[in-house]
């Protein structure tokens, strides 16, 4: 036992949880420390096991769209639970949060509902081999897509904080069927397609990358990808599990594809993917993720059609009712707020480094963004892994404990996006800013 409470519960989670976390990142691996135990949260703020408040920028890793503890979303889940947890039958919500989603983005048409970002990516492959009866998928260095075998390769997220190259454990015939390619690079892709074009059955892509810190699509290239897999019959995910309804009513689509991603001689041209995968803020903070696309496509997931999937918790009663009520919630204000709280944060962000000098960029793809720091970021944007993973790294921990220091929960690993919420109110985004200059001079002294 030593006097931190907190340390002493890392070391009783260690002696019976691998690592002592349910899930890597959270472990403070690469910013070193002992991670906070939660307690508790509510609007901004999270509170550990010791009574430390902290503002919060982490959000669930995207889900706290509204900011924690929502009233009228725990008021939705605990009438929910008062009916009964779990039936593993059909239920009305279910039915309302499928047409939500697709009153929001109407090219998922139809709507299958899973507990995690991972289930939703692993059932749109399927479903895109199955629809095509190709093995190969296209994916870019970088991107994380949940922990899909056939995903982890060069994937971003926990595996780019770690430094790890895949995972042990998956096999070699299943790497062998991921094509990994650089972000960003359309040529890439076409070389792809010119060799194997008939072997692919999809590429997956996140919608705006957030997993290897922010870095953004440039203008047109989810539009380039959305051609090239038409003219070769092949399939594109877009995986909105982070972006979808968080940058927007209608996710990073509802910013690029339905408002034209690429500026063509006729003016600019909408596009659709033909399978989205969305998660986290659909799911309010519940386990709940979603697959949509063309209801022809979508039929052919069983029972309808030949591609297995199923889940005995899918549609869960309490998820769907906090999806519900997260959806209904989200209205214009709210994205309007945490654009503006992503702005001042950013912006001070920005500025604090600045004046002490610290050679960086503030990335951006709508109210998502990272810091990258080092040279070549400040001199140009950021647009692959490779450039993300060439960033001063060794920054970003001294930075990172100032800031937790000051009462400030930034992610734990600089390849991370940072995450706001409507519930970020103007003295919250004082407290952070008044963090920022220490944390600053925290990362050019190391
Ligand atoms: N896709 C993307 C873009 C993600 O950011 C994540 C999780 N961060 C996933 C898929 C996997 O979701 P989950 O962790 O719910 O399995």
């Amino acid at each position: 036992m030593t006097t931190d409470p907190q340390h002493d519960l890392f070391a009783r989670a260690r002696a019976v949880i691998p690592g002592g976390v349910n899930s890597p990142v959270r472990a403070y691996g690469s910013v070193g420390g002992d991670p906070r135990f939660i307690a508790s949260g509510s609007g901004p703020f999270v509170t550990d096991t010791t009574g430390q408040q902290y503002v919060d920028l982490v959000m669930s890793w995207g889900p706290g769209l509204l900011g924690h503890a929502h009233p009228e979303v725990v008021e939705a889940v605990t009438a929910a639970a008062r009916h009964g947890l779990s039936f593993g039958a059909p239920t009305e919500s279910e039915v309302e949060l499928a047409e939500a989603i697709r009153d929001r983005v109407p090219p998922a048409e139809k709507v299958r509902m899973v507990s995690t970002g991972t289930e939703a990516t692993m059932t749109a492959i399927r479903l895109a081999r199955g629809a095509t009866g190709r093995d190969l998928v296209v994916k870019f260095a970088g991107c994380y897509h949940g922990h899909v075998d056939a995903l982890l390769a060069e994937a971003g997220s926990g595996v780019a904080t770690f430094g790890l190259p895949g995972s042990s454990g998956v096999t070699a015939a299943t790497a062998a069927e991921t094509v990994v390619v650089p972000y960003n690079d359309v040529e890439a892709v076409e070389a792809v397609f010119a060799e194997r074009g008939s072997e692919i059955a999809a590429v997956i892509t996140e919608a705006a990358p957030a997993n290897m810190g922010v870095v953004p699509p440039e203008p047109g290239f989810n539009a380039a990808l959305r051609r090239l897999t038409a003219d070769h019959g092949a399939l594109l995910i877009l995986d909105e599990v982070l972006t979808g309804f968080r940058v927007g009513p209608a996710g990073w689509w509802g910013l690029d594809g339905a408002a034209g991603g690429e500026v063509t001689a006729t003016g600019s041209e909408p596009w659709n993917p033909d399978l989205f995968t969305f998660g986290k803020v659909v799911g309010g903070g519940m386990p709940l993720a979603a697959v949509g696309g063309r209801a022809a496509l979508m039929d052919l997931l069983s029972p309808s059609g030949p591609v297995y999937q199923a889940g005995t918790l899918s549609g869960n009663p309490l998820a769907t009712a906090a999806g519900l009520a997260t959806l209904r919630l989200a209205d214009d204000a709210v994205y309007a707020r945490v654009d503006r709280v992503a702005d001042a944060v950013a912006d001070a962000a920005a500025a604090a480094l600045e004046a002490v000098g610290v050679p960086h960029r503030v990335q951006r793809a709508g109210n998502l963004f990272s810091i990258m720091f080092g040279e070549e970021a400040a001199r140009d944007a950021v647009w692959d892994y490779a450039g993300a993973q060439a960033q001063d790294a060794f920054r970003y921990p001294p930075f990172f404990h100032a800031m937790l220091d000051a009462g400030v929960a930034l992610p734990p690993s600089v390849f991370e996006a940072w995450f706001v919420s409507a519930a970020h109110d103007d003295d919250a985004v004082e407290a952070i800013l008044a963090a920022l200059p220490k944390a600053a001079r925290a990362a050019a002294a190391a």
